[in-house]
């Protein structure tokens, strides 16, 4: 009965980067200095992906493998130019590898508003949603986004987010999580000195 119950809560992924390739990344996360990957198998993708309001109709199944792959290559990249690291031609030319499946799904609709044109994010294939996260990624690198691309504050904390408020002064993942850490440990040490 327990285990029962236990299948019926779903996960709550957390999405806290302004990007969605970034918040693919951040489905790897340090818990007392080990990485867990939240993406054990196609299942925990899918809804991860549901939540992230993608919609995959993949004719064959997720290729978890491929998809693990990338996000690794994301990483890296990503933990390069958070470290002031340029890019070499080998990370420049597998990002652009990944970016020929991109496949644009916008539709020009009609509202009372006027014209909108809106990505339906729905993808076929492990490649084409693959090419979605890449062109994420690579329209960060492309645009001013980049500079404010940032690792949480906490270091034991590996997740990462554009820091988009207006002061551009965000240090946490989550004030939830390691924003609170941080405050309530400072108010631990006001209380003791
Ligand atoms: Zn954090």
């Amino acid at each position: 009965m327990y285990s029962g119950y236990m299948n019926e809560i779903k996960k709550q992924y957390l999405f806290v980067a302004n990007n969605l390739s970034v918040d693919l990344i951040n489905t790897e996360f340090n818990v007392r200095g080990e990485l867990i990957d939240l993406f054990m198998s196609e299942e925990d993708v899918a809804e991860w992906l549901d939540q992230a309001n993608i919609h995959a109709d993949f004719a064959q199944e997720l290729e978890l493998k491929k998809l693990l792959e990338f996000r690794k290559k994301a990483r890296l990249i990503l933990t390069e130019i958070i470290d002031n690291e340029s890019l070499d031609e080998g990370d420049i030319a597998s990002l652009n590898d990944y970016l020929k499946n991109y496949k644009s799904h916008y539709q020009l609709e009609i509202s009372s508003e006027g014209y909108q044109l809106n990505n339906s994010k729905t993808y076929y294939s492990t490649e084409e949603l693959i090419g979605f996260f890449a062109f994420e990624l690579a329209t960060l690198l492309a645009s001013d986004q980049w500079k404010y691309l940032k690792r949480c504050l906490n270091p034991d904390c590996v997740l990462m987010f554009v820091d988009n408020s207006r002061s551009h002064k965000r240090r946490w993942c989550s004030m939830d999580t390691c924003g609170n850490r941080a405050k309530v440990s400072k108010h631990y040490r006001k209380v003791k000195y």
